[in-house]
């Protein structure tokens, strides 16, 4: 999404104030794929600095990525705050102003990037899948032969983990 900041640069407003809504098909990230449920709202304001323009706000987005363990679908809730330079040098590294034009697409996708978990889990004691018949053993129980761990055996082995 691009947003004109001339005003800005040439000095007839001193700040601009931006509430969009902005939708964004998905972003691949670690080998997470993050989806989005509803529109990503961006709220802030952007002021004339040298040499550019700062832009402050907040961006509001309900992520959705798998847990890692079982797959099941997982939403969560953003809210991240921001702070970001546009400069009108094209030499430095960071975001640019380009024809008086910024482009906040990568912005909002780095904001995000920095904000969803890497290891994404359910819960903390989802249980995951069976590894030989890949039920989902948070919904329903399996027959398989997998090494249960007696419940007696369990309580030794925190014991002995215990510091
Ligand atoms: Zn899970
Ligand atoms: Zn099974």
């Amino acid at each position: 999404m691009k947003i004109d900041v001339q005003d800005l640069l040439i000095g007839k407003s001193v700040d601009k104030d931006v509430c969009e809504d902005f939708s964004l098909a998905k972003i691949d990230f670690n080998n997470n794929e993050y989806t989005f449920e509803g529109p990503i709202h961006i709220k802030g304001t952007l002021s004339k600095i040298e040499d550019g323009v700062v832009f402050k706000g907040h961006i509001l987005a309900k992520v959705k990525t798998v847990c890692s363990r079982c797959l099941d679908e997982i939403v969560k809730d953003l809210n991240i705050e921001f702070e970001e330079e546009f400069r009108k040098s094209q030499d430095e590294l960071g975001y640019k102003i380009i024809d008086n034009f910024i482009d906040i697409t990568k912005l909002i996708e780095d904001n995000i990037l920095l904000n969803v978990p890497l290891k994404t889990l359910c819960s903390e004691s989802c249980k995951g899948l069976c590894p030989v018949c890949g039920t989902n053993l948070n919904k329903s129980t399996c027959s398989c032969d997998t090494q249960i761990i007696d419940p007696r055996l369990e309580k030794l082995k925190n014991f002995f983990n215990r510091d």
